[in-house]
């Protein structure tokens, strides 16, 4: 006989129980971190049902969970009644009197859509017992829109953060800068955002046959090794411009591949391929599918300024004057040159190299290699009259022409250049010039006024560099 002690006994437990669910449902309701959300649902679990045991299967999960008992929720899981739960948004009992005992199936529903199935095993017992199924259902219905709210948080957040990088990125690629540092601006955004090893960027050669590397790319896009997936990659977009998402990449041949995680997005202007972008990790499946949305936003709102950086600094080869430097542009150089061949008695060239060049980029870095570079470019304009001109030969190198001066003058001239770098150039560098001449009714031409310069400079390097060497004259060394 059921004494009015045990009656009193069980409505209290009943209280406890729901007083409990109610506590839950407010603390799950106050966060919005869906790692904790699912804990604190687990430990209440837990501690109304201690001989039960509990997973949660879920759908689309990309959290990671440390230590929780979640499954993802697969379609094509042969547990027929997880996928009825979730299919119909209905509870669902299975009960086995192979394993002896009794499962219960409640959907973790939200207003707008399902996110899981929690499985909860009574053992011992061939139903389920039914006045624990209508607590467990409430239980689900409040984990699961607690559940809808943190994602909803979590997916605007993403957005958020997403619409930023594509904001600042944009602004990057328009902001005028050249277009090395906004390349580089953009793959230290890439590497960081989605935690990526090797980001590269690509241009089609104007045939499409062939793939160039643009600066900014990380170093490795700059080795042989590189090659392989990026003949791989471009083979791909040859054949259509589908971007690619690669969880593990194999490549026939059996070839022992570092990088496993590939995603790839082409750069497309005007319906047309221009190049493409690849960014890769070591481990396979690393990046999240969002990632590869993500890239292909970036690549898309980017693609127009990119292409219009590569065009100015196309540009920028053909214009007169170049961009570092503000001196004249090798173009230009060359016209003045061969009018001056055709008009004037005379003239000398001298061609000027900066000394270990690479070794003061790689100690102080590649801005303070600009700066210094901006600097002799400097002391050339302020050591010339306004006839002569200085111009950007390429690179490290700089050159002057100048007009109905004789040799010796030129000679002069280079040295002074020369001593002025060395003594006021901070940090310390040096230069190296190579001087050539011509004279009218001797049969010259300009391209052999510039070999001749070149050759000089080539000796000066040979012979200790941080001198001038005249040109087919090795006494006249100073
Ligand atoms: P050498 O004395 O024989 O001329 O040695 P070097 O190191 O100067 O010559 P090398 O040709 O090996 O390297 C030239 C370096 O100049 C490599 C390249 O990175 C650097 N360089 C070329 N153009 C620029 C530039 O516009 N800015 C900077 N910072 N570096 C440049
Ligand atoms: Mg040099
Ligand atoms: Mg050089």
């Amino acid at each position: 006989m059921i004494s009015w002690f045990s009656l009193k006994w069980d409505l209290q437990l009943e209280v406890e129980k729901y007083k409990e669910l109610f506590q839950l449902s407010e603390k799950l309701h106050s966060t919005l971190n869906v790692d904790t959300l699912l804990g604190e649902l687990f430990v209440t679990l837990k501690e109304v049902y201690p001989n039960y045991s509990y997973h949660l299967l879920l759908s689309q999960d990309t959290y990671n969970h440390s230590d929780l008992p979640i499954i993802d929720l697969e379609y094509d899981s042969e547990n027929m009644t997880v996928i009825n739960a979730y299919e119909s948004s209905e509870i669902q009992f299975e009960s086995s009197d192979v394993t002896k005992h009794a499962a219960l199936y409640a959907p973790l529903k939200g207003k707008s859509g399902i996110y899981g199935v929690m499985q909860v095993i009574a053992p011992e017992v061939t139903e389920f017992p039914s006045g624990e199924a209508e607590f467990i259902t409430l239980l689900s219905s409040s984990a699961g829109s607690a559940l809808e709210n943190a994602k909803l948080h979590q997916q605007s957040q993403r957005a958020i953060s997403d619409l930023q990088l594509i904001n600042k990125t944009s602004h990057q690629l328009n902001s005028n800068q050249p277009l090395v540092d906004t390349m580089i601006y953009m793959s230290e955004q890439i590497k960081s955002t989605f935690e990526a090893e090797e980001v590269g960027f690509f241009l089609f050669t104007k045939d499409q046959l062939d793939a160039k590397v643009l600066s900014g790319s990380t170093p490795f896009f700059f080795t042989q090794q590189s090659r392989i997936y990026i003949d791989y990659i471009k083979r791909k977009f040859q054949q259509n411009n589908e971007p690619l998402f690669i969880g593990d990449l194999n490549l026939p041949l059996n070839f022992h591949l570092a990088f496993h995680s590939v995603m790839a997005v082409p750069v497309v202007v005007n319906k047309k391929m221009k190049g493409f972008s690849i960014i890769m990790h070591q481990d396979p499946y690393f990046f999240p599918f969002e990632a590869f949305k993500l890239l292909q936003s970036l690549v898309h709102h980017s693609s127009l300024a990119l292409t219009n950086g590569l065009l100015r600094d196309e540009l920028e080869k053909l214009v007169i004057t170049d961009h570092l430097t503000k001196l004249h542009s090798r173009k230009f150089l060359d016209e003045k040159i061969q009018q001056s061949m055709n008009k004037d008695e005379e003239g000398t060239f001298i061609l000027i190299d900066i000394d270990n060049f690479k070794e003061i980029n790689d100690t102080y870095g590649h801005q303070i290699g600009d700066m210094i570079l901006i600097q002799v470019a400097n002391l050339i304009k302020g050591s010339i009259r306004d006839c002569d001109i200085g111009a950007r030969w390429g690179g490290e190198e700089l050159a002057i022409y100048l007009p109905r001066v004789s040799l010796e003058s030129g000679v002069a001239i280079s040295q002074r250049i020369l001593n002025k770098v060395s003594d006021r150039l901070e940090p310390h560098i040096t230069v190296s010039c190579g001087v050539s001449f011509w004279k009218k009714n001797h049969q010259d031409t300009y391209q052999n006024l510039f070999k001749r310069a070149d050759e000089a400079l080539y000796r000066a390097k040979e012979t200790g560099k941080n001198k001038v060497v005249i040109e087919g004259n090795p006494s006249m060394v100073s």
